[in-house]
Protein backbone atom coordinates (compact mmCIF):
# COMPACT_ATOMS: atom_id res chain seq x y z
CA UNK A 1 0.00 0.00 0.00
CA UNK A 2 1.11 3.35 -0.45
CA UNK A 3 1.68 5.20 2.68
CA UNK A 4 3.04 8.21 1.08
CA UNK A 5 1.37 11.67 1.45
CA UNK A 6 -1.24 12.81 -1.67
CA UNK A 7 1.08 16.06 -1.77
CA UNK A 8 4.27 13.73 -2.62
CA UNK A 9 2.18 11.34 -4.54
CA UNK A 10 0.26 13.84 -6.56
CA UNK A 11 3.89 15.86 -7.36
CA UNK A 12 5.94 14.75 -10.63
CA UNK A 13 9.76 14.10 -10.83
CA UNK A 14 11.68 16.68 -12.21
CA UNK A 15 11.77 15.81 -15.77
CA UNK A 16 15.24 17.76 -16.04
CA UNK A 17 16.70 15.75 -13.45
CA UNK A 18 15.33 12.99 -14.06
CA UNK A 19 16.72 12.89 -17.57
CA UNK A 20 20.58 13.86 -16.01
CA UNK A 21 20.01 10.59 -13.58
CA UNK A 22 18.59 8.38 -16.77
CA UNK A 23 21.84 9.56 -18.48
CA UNK A 24 24.09 9.01 -16.14
CA UNK A 25 22.69 5.07 -15.67
CA UNK A 26 22.78 4.32 -18.72
CA UNK A 27 26.56 5.58 -19.02
CA UNK A 28 27.37 3.13 -15.99
CA UNK A 29 25.88 0.53 -17.99
CA UNK A 30 28.91 1.48 -20.83
CA UNK A 31 26.59 3.46 -23.19
CA UNK A 32 28.19 6.67 -24.40
CA UNK A 33 25.19 9.05 -23.70
CA UNK A 34 25.43 12.43 -24.77
CA UNK A 35 24.34 14.54 -22.37
CA UNK A 36 22.01 17.95 -23.83
CA UNK A 37 19.21 17.66 -21.04
CA UNK A 38 20.60 19.44 -18.14
CA UNK A 39 21.07 23.09 -17.62
CA UNK A 40 24.44 23.43 -16.36
CA UNK A 41 27.41 25.45 -18.02
CA UNK A 42 30.09 22.93 -18.40
CA UNK A 43 32.59 25.44 -17.41
CA UNK A 44 34.50 25.26 -14.09
CA UNK A 45 33.54 28.63 -11.59
CA UNK A 46 36.19 31.20 -12.15
CA UNK A 47 39.35 31.19 -10.06
CA UNK A 48 38.90 34.27 -7.99
CA UNK A 49 35.74 32.64 -6.38
CA UNK A 50 37.15 29.29 -5.91
CA UNK A 51 39.96 31.33 -4.05
CA UNK A 52 37.41 33.05 -1.97
CA UNK A 53 36.11 29.65 -1.03
CA UNK A 54 39.24 28.58 -0.11
CA UNK A 55 40.13 31.74 2.12
CA UNK A 56 36.68 31.66 3.91
CA UNK A 57 37.63 27.79 4.98
CA UNK A 58 40.67 28.95 6.46
CA UNK A 59 39.45 31.83 8.25
CA UNK A 60 37.40 28.98 9.87
CA UNK A 61 33.80 30.00 8.35
CA UNK A 62 31.87 27.03 9.84
CA UNK A 63 29.12 27.89 12.23
CA UNK A 64 25.74 28.66 10.62
CA UNK A 65 24.91 31.86 9.00
CA UNK A 66 21.97 34.11 9.63
CA UNK A 67 19.11 32.82 7.50
CA UNK A 68 18.64 34.90 5.15
CA UNK A 69 22.50 35.34 4.55
CA UNK A 70 25.31 37.19 5.73
CA UNK A 71 24.86 40.59 5.92
CA UNK A 72 27.51 41.62 3.36
CA UNK A 73 26.54 39.12 1.04
CA UNK A 74 23.05 40.92 1.24
CA UNK A 75 25.06 43.59 0.29
CA UNK A 76 26.41 42.36 -2.56
CA UNK A 77 23.37 41.42 -3.75
CA UNK A 78 21.93 44.93 -3.32
CA UNK A 79 25.27 46.25 -5.20
CA UNK A 80 24.27 43.58 -7.90
CA UNK A 81 20.88 44.64 -8.46
CA UNK A 82 21.57 48.21 -8.55
CA UNK A 83 24.53 47.86 -11.17
CA UNK A 84 23.12 45.29 -13.54
CA UNK A 85 19.11 46.22 -12.97
CA UNK A 86 19.31 49.76 -11.73
CA UNK A 87 17.16 48.62 -9.14
CA UNK A 88 16.93 49.80 -5.63
CA UNK A 89 16.50 46.68 -2.77
CA UNK A 90 17.62 47.66 0.88
CA UNK A 91 18.88 44.80 3.22
CA UNK A 92 15.09 43.38 4.59
CA UNK A 93 14.22 43.37 1.01
CA UNK A 94 17.16 40.37 0.13
CA UNK A 95 17.15 36.67 1.50
CA UNK A 96 19.42 34.26 0.16
CA UNK A 97 18.85 30.91 -0.19
CA UNK A 98 19.93 27.54 -1.46
CA UNK A 99 19.59 27.93 -5.35
CA UNK A 100 16.86 29.92 -6.69
CA UNK A 101 15.08 26.71 -6.55
CA UNK A 102 14.81 27.35 -3.14
CA UNK A 103 13.97 30.50 -3.50
CA UNK A 104 10.91 29.75 -5.90
CA UNK A 105 9.38 27.77 -3.04
CA UNK A 106 10.06 29.92 0.11
CA UNK A 107 7.96 31.93 -2.50
CA UNK A 108 5.06 30.13 -3.40
CA UNK A 109 4.84 28.43 0.29
CA UNK A 110 4.27 31.86 1.68
CA UNK A 111 2.12 33.32 -1.03
CA UNK A 112 0.17 31.29 -2.40
CA UNK A 113 -2.93 30.05 -0.88
CA UNK A 114 -5.53 26.96 -1.26
CA UNK A 115 -7.00 27.67 -5.15
CA UNK A 116 -4.77 30.56 -6.03
CA UNK A 117 -4.41 30.82 -9.44
CA UNK A 118 -0.43 31.26 -10.80
CA UNK A 119 -0.66 31.75 -14.31
CA UNK A 120 2.27 30.45 -15.96
CA UNK A 121 2.95 31.03 -19.88
CA UNK A 122 3.96 28.00 -21.09
CA UNK A 123 6.51 26.92 -22.11
CA UNK A 124 7.27 27.71 -18.40
CA UNK A 125 10.51 26.26 -16.49
CA UNK A 126 9.89 23.02 -15.46
CA UNK A 127 9.52 23.15 -11.51
CA UNK A 128 7.05 26.35 -11.53
CA UNK A 129 3.94 23.89 -11.94
CA UNK A 130 4.78 21.12 -9.11
CA UNK A 131 6.13 24.22 -6.64
CA UNK A 132 2.89 25.92 -7.26
CA UNK A 133 0.72 22.94 -6.73
CA UNK A 134 2.66 21.68 -3.31
CA UNK A 135 1.91 24.96 -2.01
CA UNK A 136 -2.07 24.28 -2.90
CA UNK A 137 -1.88 26.61 -6.29
CA UNK A 138 -3.44 25.99 -9.46
CA UNK A 139 -1.21 26.42 -12.57
CA UNK A 140 -3.15 28.18 -15.02
CA UNK A 141 -1.13 27.50 -18.64
CA UNK A 142 -0.85 30.32 -21.13
CA UNK A 143 -0.45 28.63 -24.45
CA UNK A 144 2.68 30.65 -27.04
CA UNK A 145 3.89 29.32 -29.52
CA UNK A 146 6.92 29.80 -32.39
CA UNK A 147 4.96 32.40 -34.11
CA UNK A 148 5.21 34.76 -30.96
CA UNK A 149 9.13 33.73 -30.34
CA UNK A 150 7.15 32.01 -27.28
CA UNK A 151 6.03 35.22 -25.48
CA UNK A 152 2.81 35.86 -23.78
CA UNK A 153 1.13 38.52 -25.42
CA UNK A 154 -0.95 41.04 -23.20
CA UNK A 155 -3.97 40.57 -24.30
CA UNK A 156 -3.51 36.58 -23.48
CA UNK A 157 -2.37 38.17 -20.23
CA UNK A 158 -5.44 39.41 -19.28
CA UNK A 159 -7.56 37.26 -20.73
CA UNK A 160 -6.58 34.77 -18.46
CA UNK A 161 -6.49 36.88 -15.09
CA UNK A 162 -9.96 35.39 -12.93
CA UNK A 163 -10.59 36.68 -9.45
CA UNK A 164 -8.61 34.09 -8.35
CA UNK A 165 -5.33 34.96 -10.21
CA UNK A 166 -2.70 35.71 -7.27
CA UNK A 167 0.22 35.72 -9.49
CA UNK A 168 1.74 35.61 -12.26
CA UNK A 169 5.30 33.56 -12.70
CA UNK A 170 8.27 34.23 -15.77
CA UNK A 171 11.55 33.64 -16.82
CA UNK A 172 13.18 35.89 -18.67
CA UNK A 173 15.80 34.52 -20.72
CA UNK A 174 13.35 31.85 -20.82
CA UNK A 175 14.40 28.73 -19.62
CA UNK A 176 13.16 26.63 -22.23
CA UNK A 177 12.95 29.02 -25.13
CA UNK A 178 15.78 31.12 -24.64
CA UNK A 179 13.29 33.91 -25.30
CA UNK A 180 13.90 37.45 -24.39
CA UNK A 181 11.03 40.23 -23.03
CA UNK A 182 11.80 43.48 -23.68
CA UNK A 183 11.68 46.33 -21.72
CA UNK A 184 8.53 47.03 -23.88
CA UNK A 185 6.89 43.68 -23.91
CA UNK A 186 7.10 43.55 -20.35
CA UNK A 187 5.51 47.41 -19.96
CA UNK A 188 2.61 46.43 -22.01
CA UNK A 189 2.11 43.29 -19.88
CA UNK A 190 2.51 45.58 -16.98
CA UNK A 191 -0.66 47.93 -18.26
CA UNK A 192 -2.56 44.54 -17.71
CA UNK A 193 -1.67 43.99 -14.07
CA UNK A 194 -1.57 47.57 -12.97
CA UNK A 195 -5.35 47.30 -13.26
CA UNK A 196 -4.72 44.24 -10.68
CA UNK A 197 -2.80 45.41 -7.56
CA UNK A 198 -3.71 41.83 -5.66
CA UNK A 199 -1.39 40.08 -8.15
CA UNK A 200 2.33 39.65 -8.06
CA UNK A 201 5.00 38.84 -10.13
CA UNK A 202 7.40 36.67 -10.24
CA UNK A 203 9.90 37.29 -12.71
CA UNK A 204 13.19 34.76 -12.59
CA UNK A 205 16.25 36.35 -14.20
CA UNK A 206 18.46 33.45 -13.57
CA UNK A 207 20.03 33.85 -17.21
CA UNK A 208 20.09 37.43 -17.35
CA UNK A 209 23.49 37.58 -18.57
CA UNK A 210 23.55 34.92 -21.12
CA UNK A 211 21.67 37.44 -23.70
CA UNK A 212 22.77 37.39 -27.08
CA UNK A 213 21.64 40.47 -27.90
CA UNK A 214 22.60 44.12 -27.37
CA UNK A 215 19.33 44.93 -25.66
CA UNK A 216 19.82 45.21 -21.72
CA UNK A 217 17.99 42.68 -19.93
CA UNK A 218 14.84 44.23 -18.91
CA UNK A 219 13.70 43.63 -15.15
CA UNK A 220 9.78 43.37 -14.48
CA UNK A 221 10.63 45.45 -11.04
CA UNK A 222 12.10 47.85 -13.03
CA UNK A 223 9.19 49.23 -14.74
CA UNK A 224 7.34 52.26 -13.52
CA UNK A 225 4.74 50.96 -11.20
CA UNK A 226 5.46 47.43 -10.61
CA UNK A 227 8.05 47.78 -7.89
CA UNK A 228 6.13 46.64 -5.58
CA UNK A 229 4.34 44.28 -6.89
CA UNK A 230 7.29 41.94 -8.21
CA UNK A 231 9.81 39.51 -6.78
CA UNK A 232 12.70 39.42 -8.29
CA UNK A 233 14.74 36.09 -8.69
CA UNK A 234 18.14 35.47 -9.37
CA UNK A 235 21.24 33.54 -8.91
CA UNK A 236 24.93 32.19 -9.51
CA UNK A 237 24.11 29.02 -10.95
CA UNK A 238 24.27 29.95 -14.85
CA UNK A 239 26.80 32.80 -15.15
CA UNK A 240 29.09 31.71 -12.78
CA UNK A 241 29.18 28.34 -13.75
CA UNK A 242 28.35 27.60 -9.81
CA UNK A 243 25.51 24.86 -9.97
CA UNK A 244 26.65 22.81 -7.12
CA UNK A 245 27.08 25.63 -5.09
CA UNK A 246 23.34 26.17 -4.01
CA UNK A 247 22.88 29.98 -3.95
CA UNK A 248 20.18 31.88 -5.63
CA UNK A 249 18.43 35.00 -4.03
CA UNK A 250 15.52 37.20 -3.62
CA UNK A 251 15.09 41.14 -4.01
CA UNK A 252 11.17 41.43 -2.80
CA UNK A 253 8.88 43.65 -0.69
CA UNK A 254 9.83 43.39 2.56
CA UNK A 255 6.50 41.63 3.99
CA UNK A 256 7.64 38.97 1.33
CA UNK A 257 11.18 38.37 2.35
CA UNK A 258 10.44 38.60 6.16
CA UNK A 259 7.64 35.65 5.61
CA UNK A 260 10.49 33.79 3.31
CA UNK A 261 12.96 33.80 6.01
CA UNK A 262 10.41 32.60 8.73
CA UNK A 263 10.09 30.09 6.45
CA UNK A 264 13.87 29.06 5.54
CA UNK A 265 14.33 29.34 9.43
CA UNK A 266 12.02 26.45 9.92
CA UNK A 267 13.63 24.44 7.16
CA UNK A 268 16.39 24.75 6.05
CA UNK A 269 18.38 27.64 8.17
CA UNK A 270 21.15 29.68 5.82
CA UNK A 271 22.81 28.22 2.99
CA UNK A 272 26.53 26.75 2.93
CA UNK A 273 28.34 29.04 4.68
CA UNK A 274 31.59 28.54 2.48
CA UNK A 275 29.55 28.74 -0.79
CA UNK A 276 28.52 32.59 0.50
CA UNK A 277 32.05 33.85 1.53
CA UNK A 278 32.58 33.17 -2.56
CA UNK A 279 29.09 34.33 -3.72
CA UNK A 280 30.59 37.86 -2.19
CA UNK A 281 33.92 37.80 -4.72
CA UNK A 282 31.24 36.84 -7.34
CA UNK A 283 28.68 39.64 -7.03
CA UNK A 284 31.47 42.20 -6.46
CA UNK A 285 32.78 41.49 -9.87
CA UNK A 286 31.90 43.51 -12.75
CA UNK A 287 29.65 40.87 -15.08
CA UNK A 288 32.08 41.33 -17.91
CA UNK A 289 34.31 38.60 -15.77
CA UNK A 290 32.13 35.99 -17.45
CA UNK A 291 32.15 37.38 -21.09
CA UNK A 292 34.04 34.57 -22.59
CA UNK A 293 31.63 31.83 -21.59
CA UNK A 294 28.45 33.85 -22.88
CA UNK A 295 30.51 34.23 -25.95
CA UNK A 296 31.12 30.45 -26.14
CA UNK A 297 27.50 29.81 -25.61
CA UNK A 298 26.47 32.08 -28.19
CA UNK A 299 29.21 30.51 -31.18
CA UNK A 300 27.21 27.23 -29.92
CA UNK A 301 24.14 28.63 -29.98
CA UNK A 302 24.80 29.35 -33.56
CA UNK A 303 26.21 26.14 -34.49
CA UNK A 304 23.04 24.07 -33.08
CA UNK A 305 20.82 26.17 -35.44
CA UNK A 306 23.00 25.79 -38.42
CA UNK A 307 22.65 21.44 -37.33
CA UNK A 308 19.51 21.51 -36.82
CA UNK A 309 18.25 24.00 -40.00
CA UNK A 310 19.47 21.15 -42.28
CA UNK A 311 16.92 17.83 -40.24
CA UNK A 312 13.96 17.98 -41.70
CA UNK A 313 10.99 18.62 -39.03
CA UNK A 314 13.32 20.78 -36.65
CA UNK A 315 11.17 23.84 -36.59
CA UNK A 316 13.16 26.13 -34.18
CA UNK A 317 13.12 30.02 -32.79
CA UNK A 318 15.87 32.02 -32.69
CA UNK A 319 16.62 31.77 -28.83
CA UNK A 320 17.91 35.22 -27.69
CA UNK A 321 19.58 34.06 -24.70
CA UNK A 322 19.98 30.88 -21.65
CA UNK A 323 21.77 27.91 -23.51
CA UNK A 324 18.82 26.31 -25.05
CA UNK A 325 17.19 25.57 -28.18
CA UNK A 326 13.21 24.22 -28.46
CA UNK A 327 12.34 22.91 -31.38
CA UNK A 328 8.85 22.08 -32.60
CA UNK A 329 9.11 18.25 -33.46
CA UNK A 330 5.53 17.56 -33.89
CA UNK A 331 6.31 17.03 -37.92
CA UNK A 332 7.52 13.11 -36.23
CA UNK A 333 3.89 13.01 -34.54
CA UNK A 334 2.51 9.60 -36.25
CA UNK A 335 5.17 8.65 -38.19
CA UNK A 336 7.04 5.09 -37.55
CA UNK A 337 10.80 5.07 -36.92
CA UNK A 338 13.03 1.79 -37.00
CA UNK A 339 9.73 -0.19 -35.85
CA UNK A 340 8.77 2.76 -32.98
CA UNK A 341 5.84 4.98 -33.65
CA UNK A 342 6.60 8.60 -32.24
CA UNK A 343 2.97 9.87 -30.90
CA UNK A 344 4.33 12.67 -28.91
CA UNK A 345 7.17 15.02 -27.47
CA UNK A 346 7.95 12.19 -24.89
CA UNK A 347 8.04 9.67 -27.42
CA UNK A 348 10.50 11.68 -29.65
CA UNK A 349 12.65 12.20 -26.59
CA UNK A 350 13.01 8.67 -25.98
CA UNK A 351 13.79 7.75 -29.37
CA UNK A 352 16.80 9.80 -29.39
CA UNK A 353 18.05 8.94 -26.26
CA UNK A 354 17.88 5.01 -27.63
CA UNK A 355 18.31 5.18 -30.82
CA UNK A 356 21.12 8.16 -31.20
CA UNK A 357 21.68 8.00 -27.31
CA UNK A 358 21.55 11.43 -27.33
CA UNK A 359 19.63 12.81 -23.97
CA UNK A 360 17.38 16.17 -24.12
CA UNK A 361 13.90 16.78 -22.64
CA UNK A 362 10.97 16.52 -23.59
CA UNK A 363 8.12 19.53 -23.85
CA UNK A 364 5.98 18.09 -21.99
CA UNK A 365 7.99 19.07 -18.95
CA UNK A 366 7.73 22.84 -19.74
CA UNK A 367 3.86 23.04 -20.72
CA UNK A 368 4.65 22.16 -24.34
CA UNK A 369 3.76 18.72 -25.97
CA UNK A 370 4.73 19.70 -29.30
CA UNK A 371 8.67 20.52 -28.54
CA UNK A 372 11.87 19.38 -26.99
CA UNK A 373 14.50 20.71 -24.99
CA UNK A 374 17.86 20.60 -26.06
CA UNK A 375 20.84 22.35 -24.04
CA UNK A 376 24.10 23.24 -25.57
CA UNK A 377 26.03 23.98 -22.47
CA UNK A 378 27.85 21.25 -24.17
CA UNK A 379 31.38 20.71 -25.69
CA UNK A 380 31.55 21.83 -29.53
CA UNK A 381 32.46 18.38 -29.94
CA UNK A 382 29.74 16.86 -28.25
CA UNK A 383 27.13 19.50 -30.12
CA UNK A 384 28.34 18.53 -33.29
CA UNK A 385 28.41 14.72 -32.46
CA UNK A 386 25.13 14.81 -31.33
CA UNK A 387 23.27 16.30 -33.97
CA UNK A 388 24.95 13.72 -36.64
CA UNK A 389 23.65 10.71 -34.50
CA UNK A 390 20.21 12.74 -34.15
CA UNK A 391 20.06 13.39 -37.66
CA UNK A 392 21.38 9.69 -38.78
CA UNK A 393 18.66 7.79 -36.06
CA UNK A 394 15.82 10.02 -38.06
CA UNK A 395 17.12 9.82 -41.49
N1 LIG B 1 14.97 29.16 -12.60
C1 LIG B 1 15.27 28.72 -13.82
C2 LIG B 1 14.58 29.31 -15.00
C3 LIG B 1 16.22 27.70 -13.99
O1 LIG B 1 16.52 27.25 -15.21
C4 LIG B 1 16.83 27.14 -12.87
C5 LIG B 1 17.78 26.00 -13.11
N2 LIG B 1 18.63 25.65 -12.26
C6 LIG B 1 16.49 27.65 -11.60
C7 LIG B 1 15.56 28.65 -11.51
C8 LIG B 1 17.09 27.14 -10.33
O2 LIG B 1 18.43 27.48 -10.22
P1 LIG B 1 19.32 27.19 -8.94
O3 LIG B 1 20.43 26.32 -9.41
O4 LIG B 1 19.80 28.52 -8.47
O5 LIG B 1 18.45 26.51 -7.93
N1 LIG C 1 17.63 24.50 -14.36
C1 LIG C 1 18.35 23.43 -15.00
C2 LIG C 1 17.50 22.80 -16.06
O1 LIG C 1 16.44 23.27 -16.33
C3 LIG C 1 18.91 22.47 -14.00
C4 LIG C 1 18.07 21.32 -13.58
C5 LIG C 1 17.03 21.65 -12.58
O2 LIG C 1 17.33 22.32 -11.60
O3 LIG C 1 15.92 21.21 -12.81
O4 LIG C 1 17.89 21.84 -16.66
Amino acid sequence: MNQLSDRINNMSTSATLAMAAKARELRAEGKDIIGLSLGEPDFNTPDFIKDAAIQAINDNYNSYSPVDGYVDLKEAVITKFKRDNNLTYTLPQIVVSTGAKQSLYNIAQVTINDGDEVILPCPYWVSYSDIVKVAGGVPVEVKTSIDTDFKMTASQLEAAITPKTKMLWFSSPCNPSGSLYSKEELESLAVVLKKHPNIYVVSDEIYEHINYTRKPHASMAGIDGMFNNTITVNGVSKAFAMTGWRVGFIGAPDWIARACNKMQGQVTSGTNCIAQRAVITALNAEPSVVKYMIDEFKTRRDMVLNLLADIEGFNTNTPEGAFYVFPNISYFFGKTLRGKTINNATDFSLYLLEEALVATVTGEAFGNPDCIRISYAASQEQIKEAIKRIKAALA
